[in-house]
């Protein structure tokens, strides 16, 4: 399921770069053509131009005429090596061929004036084939008279060259930058799966252990009932079954219970829901009902609470919730005779709660783990006293929920300190 979703990932962000890319190489050719066609065009012009001034024009019987230069570059009837020209030719007003150097030319003048590219035709290693030509026609004029025309044509040979060059290089890059995209598209893929894969496997486990916790007991009270239903037992041997059952039953309510308070109260909780709160008060009537359980295990409990009163914004009920857990775990895991401390402070901007005891501790293994859901440290004990593994992690969801946040401190065999830090009423 995530590969072919990484794929999916990986496809539509190489289609989409790719296409980006394609187009990007397909405008950067189109204006490597037309740049390079327009320095060409200026060069040819610069050089009819320059033939253009060398010709002299003079009044013969009332008629224009034109007489090209006589320069050694030109030659007389043949271009010089050293010129690129294929031919030069002059026309006068009328259009008649006065005079030509190179390839040999129409009488009549077809062409306009302007820059065209023409092929013609000719011979390469005795196959024959076509050579493409740039031709510019430029009107001559004298004293802003029409006078003739001159036609140059110059081989396209080194820009048709070096656009070649061109075209190989895209040729060449574009499909191995579609390969780079299509791997780093992957590699993406991956990285923008994992939060999902994670969510996933989080969700997976919890379903995992939820079912596992629930197995056990069902097959206790499964059994009791078909032990109970199966011999004739005397009535005090139904009720110690029955009493199991009851005792059973009540602890998978518990854990059902739990189990809907984690789905149910995920993310940060509604304003509306949060009303101000005196934590000195909540924390002393609290502290009337631990007292006894307390007690009841050979525990010291004490406290240490502000005069005044430390207001925030919270669910009341959550707020108890959260400490409630803190307190019954430090009862749990604080053998007989220890003690057990609750303190409110308060900072600037925050206040915080503190839950101290003198108990077994937590290993420094364990102890960045214990807020996940059903992580216990000692199972067989956690079991022993009651514990799914889901009070820390609810008490962490609650804190969370009022944007405080939750931490803890243990040495093993001397204790542990879990710390609430709630934001204070603004
Ligand atoms: P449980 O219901 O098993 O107590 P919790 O989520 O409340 O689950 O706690 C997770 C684990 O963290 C417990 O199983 C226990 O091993 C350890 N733990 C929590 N609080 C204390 C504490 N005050 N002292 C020692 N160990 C603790």
């Amino acid at each position: 399921m995530f590969t072919r979703s990484r794929r999916n990932l990986a496809y539509w962000f190489a289609l989409s770069m790719g296409g980006i890319l394609v187009l990007f190489a397909g405008v950067s050719y189109y204006l490597s053509v037309e740049g390079q066609l327009q320095a060409f065009d200026q060069a040819l012009y610069k050089k009819s131009k320059a033939i253009a001034s060398g010709a002299t024009i003079r009044l013969h019987r009332g008629q224009w005429q034109i007489e090209p230069e006589e320069a050694p570059w030109l030659g007389s009837d043949r271009l010089s090596r050293s010129s690129d020209l294929v031919y030069v030719r002059w026309y006068n007003a009328k259009g008649y061929l006065v005079r030509f150097i190179g390839l040999p030319a129409p009488i009549r003048l077809t062409a306009v004036p302007e820059f065209q590219t023409i092929a013609i035709a000719g011979s390469q290693g005795g196959e024959p084939s076509s050579q493409w030509l740039r031709q510019i026609t430029l009107p001559l004029l004298q004293n802003q008279q029409l006078v003739g025309y001159l036609q140059v044509a110059e081989p396209l040979t080194p820009l048709r060259e070096s656009l070649d060059r061109v075209r190989l290089y895209l040729a060449l890059g574009v499909p191995v930058t579609l390969g780079i995209i299509g791997i780093t598209g992957w590699f993406l893929g991956g990285i923008a799966m994992q939060p999902t894969r994670r969510a996933y496997d989080q969700l997976q486990r919890f379903t995992a252990d939820a079912s596992h916790e629930l197995r056990a007991p069902l097959a206790a009270v499964l059994s009791n009932a078909q032990v109970g239903l199966m011999s004739p037992e005397d009535s005090a041997q139904q009720h110690l079954r029955l009493e199991k059952i009851v005792e059973t039953a009540k602890s998978m309510s518990a854990l059902i219970s739990n189990l809907l308070f984690l789905s149910r109260r995920e993310g940060a909780l509604a304003l509306e829901s949060l009303k101000p709160v005196d934590l000195v008060a909540l924390l002393r009537s609290l502290i009337h009902d631990q007292t006894a359980q307390a007690t009841t295990q050979g525990l010291t409990f004490t406290s240490q609470l502000p005069e005044q009163a430390v207001t925030l914004n919270a669910d009341p009920d959550l707020l108890k919730q959260a400490v409630t857990n803190l307190l019954s775990n430090a009862f749990k895991y604080t053998p007989s005779g220890g003690n057990v401390q609750l303190r409110l402070s308060t900072t600037s901007r925050h206040a915080i709660i503190q839950v101290e005891d003198n108990g077994i501790g937590i290993p420094a293994a364990d102890l960045p783990h214990i807020f996940e859901r059903f992580y216990r440290v000692d199972t067989a004990r956690s079991r022993q006293t009651g514990g799914f593994g889901l009070g820390l992690a609810i008490a962490q969801q609650i804190i969370t929920a009022h944007r405080g946040r939750i931490t803890a401190t243990s040495t093993v065999e001397k204790g542990s300190t879990f710390q609430i830090e709630l934001p204070l009423k603004g």
